[in-house]
């Protein structure tokens, strides 16, 4: 996992948003943010109904939207790690666990947070990998090393790791659907010019505001960034092929269309 100093900005400009989202209860945000709280996470993991899995798909793939989804109605704990950040940053420096502290000081310079800093982030709430009702983490691992580091600790405790669910969309569908993403340059709210489209094209529903289309969202960019996320991803596929856990979904249709596809299959496994 890697975290830009642009992203940076972002997660600061999205710290009250994220305190209204913690604040929320613990229901959805469970062990993760409150470890110490995290009493949904004390019970002995159970088997049957709990599933513990893992997301991965490119940008575009709409993974954001299902981990949502597959969190409210599995009643799991979910790991995002974009989250993770974001709660660190409405903390107090005090309250920050020291790998928390550690990973805002390296995005206050604007540098990359290392690989290590995030594993710790994330095993300073190995009892939410113990969340009696399962996981889902989003956002993490993204490297092999980390796939490596979460698969011992599951081990060590005994909790098995059901599936990593891979959405795949074909190159031209993301296209399509990042390439027709507008973001309102006042209130950053985002529509798509088929798919949500404002009521009067090119401004903005909310404000009035004018719409633009992101530099990441020009066909140009998206296909660099498919290439940089297909020779990261790469590896993590063939390490969880390998293991027998990774479950193909077509990413296809609408977020309904995708959930539903993707507990059929999963419920096949069981
Ligand atoms: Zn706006």
């Amino acid at each position: 996992m890697s975290i830009g100093g642009g992203e940076l900005k972002a997660f600061m400009s999205a710290q009250n948003n994220a305190i209204v989202n913690a604040e929320q209860g613990d229901h959805d945000r469970c062990g993760w943010f409150h470890p110490a709280a995290a009493h949904r996470a004390t019970a002995a993991p159970t088997s049957g109904t709990a599933w513990r899995l893992v997301l991965l798909g490119a940008p575009g793939v709409g993974k954001g939207t299902q981990a949502d989804l597959l969190n409210q109605r599995l009643d799991a704990c979910h790991l995002s790690t974009g989250d993770l950040f974001r709660a660190a940053s409405k903390q107090k420096e005090s309250d920050q666990s020291p790998a928390m502290r550690s990973a805002m000081e390296h995005m206050r310079r604007g540098e990359l947070v290392p690989d290590s800093t995030v594993w710790e982030m994330v095993r300073e709430r190995t009892n939410s990998i113990r969340c009696s009702s399962g996981f889902v983490l989003d956002g993490f691992p993204r490297t092999l090393g980390q796939a490596e580091a979460l698969k011992q600790l599951m081990e060590s405790e005994k909790i098995p790791l059901n599936a990593v669910v891979n959405y795949e969309l074909p190159l031209a569908n993301i296209v399509a659907r990042l390439s027709g993403r507008r973001t309102c340059e006042k209130c950053k709210a985002v529509y798509h010019v088929t798919g949500n489209p404002p009521k009067i094209e090119g401004v903005c529903d909310r404000c009035a505001g004018k719409l633009f289309q992101r530099e990441d969202d020009r066909p140009e960019s998206i296909t660099v960034r498919m290439a940089v996320y297909e020779r990261s991803t790469a590896p993590l596929i063939e390490f969880y092929k390998a293991l027998g856990v990774l479950v193909s979904i077509p990413a296809i249709g609408s977020p309904e269309d995708i959930y539903a596809r993707t507990i059929e299959t999963l419920k096949a496994r069981a």
